[in-house]
Parts: structure tokens; C-alpha cells; sequence
């Protein structure tokens, strides 16, 4: 069954790759065969995945010299001590700089996996297959690998591009709905940062998409990628633009961190906190309380909070605010709308626009 694949290319010079999406990729042999040539293979998934998934790609992979690694799940496990039982693994089993490691798993495995194959002997080949939707539109796609340190997340990481990327569109029919809902948060963050036609098509198709309509959840996919490969082409290591998909998210690391991760999904918080941009855009003049009442409603439309917790105060999101990555020499830089479908990275900005928008105030 070979219907409905679809291509993007990350181009990227010698370093180039393809993301595959369909349905079934995950045991399709040739495919799987095609980009896991390698003779030893480290799977890396999770407790909750590998029951799941964990066979069907074994068998695609066929008789090799697989070893699988299955941690607990969740966040808290980011972290540099799960890596160290993976190196022991592959130290135990001879695995050599021709080996390749395979993430089969959402963002957190996907970015531990990214960062084991980056650092394993120096750098070993890579190949994403995101079993979520926010792993497939977003955090397997661009090469930012890493985990969290107890002082801050992602602080200890590498940019470290895969081979390829496998996104298999079955896999998504045993994701929480709490889960796929907070993927569409970063699917609507594509559309207002930067494809306006993006964001016509969600609006009509909303509805399709959270009852996971194969053809919906296709050009979904599709659709972020080309964005995503289209912004990390131009500027891989984030000298620029590719700031701009950061869009809610100084807001929405805010809630995360001050609410303790877990509490709010990374979705959810960066769903209040694109809807506080949109506010704070509205504030300052630059897009119409129309246009802000557009990307507020279609955020509220998927179930996604609209506002920050109503316990976090001006003061205290300045000072979760304040360890932005983006922050140069102090001054808080934000993404913030122009119009819908056009971001920019500022620090131009009104201090009481922000300091309205960090109250919750909705006008
Ligand atoms: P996650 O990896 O924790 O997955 C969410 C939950 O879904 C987990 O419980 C997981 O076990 C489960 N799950 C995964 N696939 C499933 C499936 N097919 N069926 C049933 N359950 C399934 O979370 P996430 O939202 O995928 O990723 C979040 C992480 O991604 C964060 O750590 C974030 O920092 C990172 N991220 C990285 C980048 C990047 O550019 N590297 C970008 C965005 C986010
Ligand atoms: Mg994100």
C-alpha cells in the first residue's frame, strides 16, 4: 500500500535530508531498510512507545544487530543520567562510529536519541520516527538535539541533523487526545508566524484534524514541515529567523517553568502564551483586535488555554522571562505578530503593552 506519501526536503548542503510521511512507513522494510542501512542499530523509544511500535520496526528492520533502550516516560527524563545506561549499552555491545542510532518516540526521546547518536563517539549517524504530532511537525525536523539540566531545559545540547526523518500518520491514532491537542498548538504556531493560506485551511479544517482524519493530519504534517525546512535551510543555527519559531513560546516556557514541568503540556502553555502575543501585538497597534480575536479563537476551538494561570503575576513571569535564550545583553527580546502569517523578534516594543499582556488582561 503504497498511496499518499509525501517528501519534504531539509536542504541543508552535504547534510541534506528527506522527511517520509504516510501511512504504514513504520513496516515498510525497503524504507526502513533504505535509511537504517547500518549493521548496528540503537533503537532508543519508551515504556509507552516501545510496546506499541517496537516490533513493527524490528521486523522492517529485519536480522541485524538491533538493540533497543526503553526508558520511563516523560519529561523528567530528558536528562543527561538516562543517556548514561544508553552509552553502556552501546560501549557493551562494540557499537563503532558506522552504527546508527534511531529514535522511535515523541519530543523527549527524540531529542535525548538526537543528542546520544551527536555525542557517541563524537557523532554517529541519526534517523528520527516521531510518534507524536508535535515530534512530527516540529522537534524532529531541524536538528536541535539535547536535554534539561536541573537549572534549566535544553541547556546541554547539540545541533545534530538526522539522515532522515520516518513519520509514520498510523501511529497518531493511539496518541492522547490531551497530547494531540497540545501538537496542534505548534501546527497553529506555523500558520501565524508565517502562512497566512495555512491559517485560512485550519479554520475550515480544525475539526477534522482533532477527529484525526487521515487526509487532514497528511497535509498538516506536510504543510509544518515544508514551514519548518524552510526556515531551518535558511538559517540552521538560529542566527535569524529561526527565532521566529519561538512565536509564544517566552510566554509559554514562562508557565511551564513556574508551574513545574508537567502541569501544563508544553503545547498548552505555548498556546496561552501565542494568544498573549497576539494581545500584546493588538496592544501595540501592529495587527487589528480582529486579527487577535482570529488566532484567539482558533486556539480556544482546538481546547487549548487562551490565557496564562491566573496565579502567575507581571513580576514573576519577568523573572522566569528574564532567562530567555533569546535575551541579548538583558534586553527581553519577544516574537510578536505584524499581521497574521508575519512574526517578527523584538525588543521594540511598549514595557506597558507587556506589562498589560503579563496581567492576563484580554483587551
Ligand atoms: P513526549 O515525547 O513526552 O510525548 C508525549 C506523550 O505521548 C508521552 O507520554 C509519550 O510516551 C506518548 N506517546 C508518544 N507517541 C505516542 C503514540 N504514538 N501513541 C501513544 N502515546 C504516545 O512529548 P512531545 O510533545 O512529543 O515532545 C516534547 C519534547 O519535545 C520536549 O522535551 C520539548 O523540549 C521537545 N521539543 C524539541 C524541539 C526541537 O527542535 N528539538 C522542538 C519542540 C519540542
Ligand atoms: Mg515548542
Amino acid at each position: 500500500m503504497k498511496h499518499d506519501r509525501r517528501l519534504v526536503e531539509v536542504a541543508l548542503g552535504d547534510r541534506s535530508y528527506l522527511i517520509h510521511i504516510g501511512r504504514g512507513l513504520l513496516r515498510d522494510a525497503a524504507l526502513m531498510r533504505e535509511n537504517i542501512p547500518a549493521r548496528q542499530v540503537m533503537i532508543i523509544s519508551n515504556e509507552t512507545v516501545a510496546p506499541l511500535y517496537l516490533d513493527a520496526l524490528k521486523t522492517a528492520l529485519g536480522e541485524r544487530r538491533i538493540t533497543a533502550a526503553s526508558l520511563p516516560d516523560g519529561e523528567q527524563e530528558k536528562c543527561l543520567e538516562s543517556m548514561l545506561p544508553v552509552f553502556d549499552e552501546m560501549l557493551v555491545n562494540g557499537f563503532g562510529r558506522d552504527c546508527q542510532v534511531v529514535a522511535l518516540g515523541g519530543g523527549v526521546i527524540g531529542d535525548l536519541a538526537g543528542f546520544v547518536a551527536a555525542t557517541y563517539q563524537r557523532g554517529v549517524d541519526f534517523v528520527q520516527v516521531p510518534t507524536t504530532l508535535l515530534a512530527m511537525v516540529d522537534s524532529s525536523v531541524g536538528g536541535k538535539t539535547g536535554v534539561n539540566h536541573p537549572r534549566g531545559k535544553n541547556m546541554i545540547g547539540a545541533f545534530h541533523q538526522p539522515r532522515a526523518v520516518i513519520a509514520d500518520l498510523a501511529v497518531l491514532e493511539t496518541l492522547p487526545d490531551r497530547e494531540l491537542r497540545a501538537g496542534m498548538a505548534e501546527v497553529i504556531k506555523y500558520a501565524l508566524l508565517g502562512d497566512r493560506e495555512f491559517l485560512d485551511w485550519l479554520e475550515g479544517h480544525v475539526d477534522a484534524a482533532l477527529a484525526r482524519e487521515p487526509d487532514a493530519l497528511a497535509f498538516i504534517v506536510e504543510r509544518c514541515c515544508r514551514n519548518k525546512a524552510a526556515i531551518v535551510a535558511a538559517d540552521e543555527r538560529e542566527a535569524g529567523q529561526r527565532a521566529l519559531l519561538n512565536l509564544g513560546h517566552t510566554f509559554g516556557h514562562a508557565i511551564e517553568a513556574a508551574r513545574g514541568y508537567g502541569d501544563w503540556l508544553h503545547g498548552e502553555a505555548i498556546a496561552a502564551g501565542m494568544c498573549m502575543a497576539a494581545r500584546m501585538s493588538a496592544r501595540q497597534g501592529w495587527i487589528t483586535p480582529q486579527d487577535r480575536d482570529r488566532a484567539v479563537a482558533l486556539i480556544a476551538r482546538v481546547g487549548l488555554p487562551t490565557q496564562p494561570p491566573s496565579d502567575l503575576d507581571a513580576v514573576r513571569f519577568r523573572e522566569f522571562m528574564a532567562r530567555d535564550k533569546k535575551n541579548r545583553d538583558g534586553e527581553l527580546r519577544l516574537v510578536l505578530l505584524r499581521g497574521l502569517g508575519d512574526a517578527i523578534v523584538t525588543a521594540d516594543y511598549d514595557d506597558a503593552a507587556l506589562t498589560a499582556t503579563l496581567e492576563g488582561r484580554a483587551d
